[in-house]
């Protein structure tokens, strides 16, 4: 599915938080609803949720991967974002049901969640790189998206364990076959 994705920073009531949002990139896209749900997202209205979504850093994109769901989306980012995330930052990721084109402006952006804030519209979880990834993961012995070792695993970007200090970034493989839904 061609998805559309945004990221930007902002300040809420807990502080600074770092936000994605993905939608479908095309209104003939079925929704990211049955997805979000089986990812463990919930709905803005009820208390956000932490369903261990897991964020793998590159230079130019990010992949938030979807345990529950077995799949990853891969979004593009800047570098400012990248580093609120890897110093440990809140993450706030959103998934849309309504498809919005990839180059949709800030204004726009904006007015789609505001519009989107009815039922079934948006589906929100949070979290940061603090989210455990497994340990043969981490070192590079199985593919980040799915777990398992064996087949052909390809460099995909580095996942970060907490440290008292800086960031400990993991170089993470995944199957170049593994799902991964991406930006357009
Ligand atoms: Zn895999």
């Amino acid at each position: 599915m061609p998805l559309s994705a945004w990221t930007w920073i902002d300040s809420t009531p807990e502080g600074l938080v770092a936000f994605v949002l993905i939608t479908p990139a095309t209104e003939a896209s079925s929704g990211l609803g049955a997805l979000a749900q089986a990812a463990g997202l919930e709905s803005p209205d009820r208390p956000l949720p932490s369903p261990g979504l897991r964020l793998v850093l590159h230079d130019s994109y990010a992949m938030v991967i979807l345990p529950r769901a077995k799949t990853a989306l891969r979004i593009p980012t800047d570098e400012g974002w990248s580093d609120f995330v890897r110093r440990g930052g809140a993450v706030v990721v959103i998934m849309g049901e309504r498809s919005l084109v990839h180059d949709a402006e800030r204004t726009e952006v904006e007015s789609y969640l505001l519009q989107s804030l009815l039922p079934g519209g948006l589906w929100m979880a949070k979290t940061s790189l603090a989210a455990a990834h497994p340990p043969a993961g981490v070192r590079g012995e199985a593919c980040i998206v799915c777990g398992r070792g064996d087949g052909q695993l390809d460099p995909v970007g580095y996942a970060y364990t907490p440290t008292t200090g800086a960031p400990l970034g993991w170089a993470v493989v995944a199957h170049p076959t593994c799902p991964t839904e991406e930006e357009q």
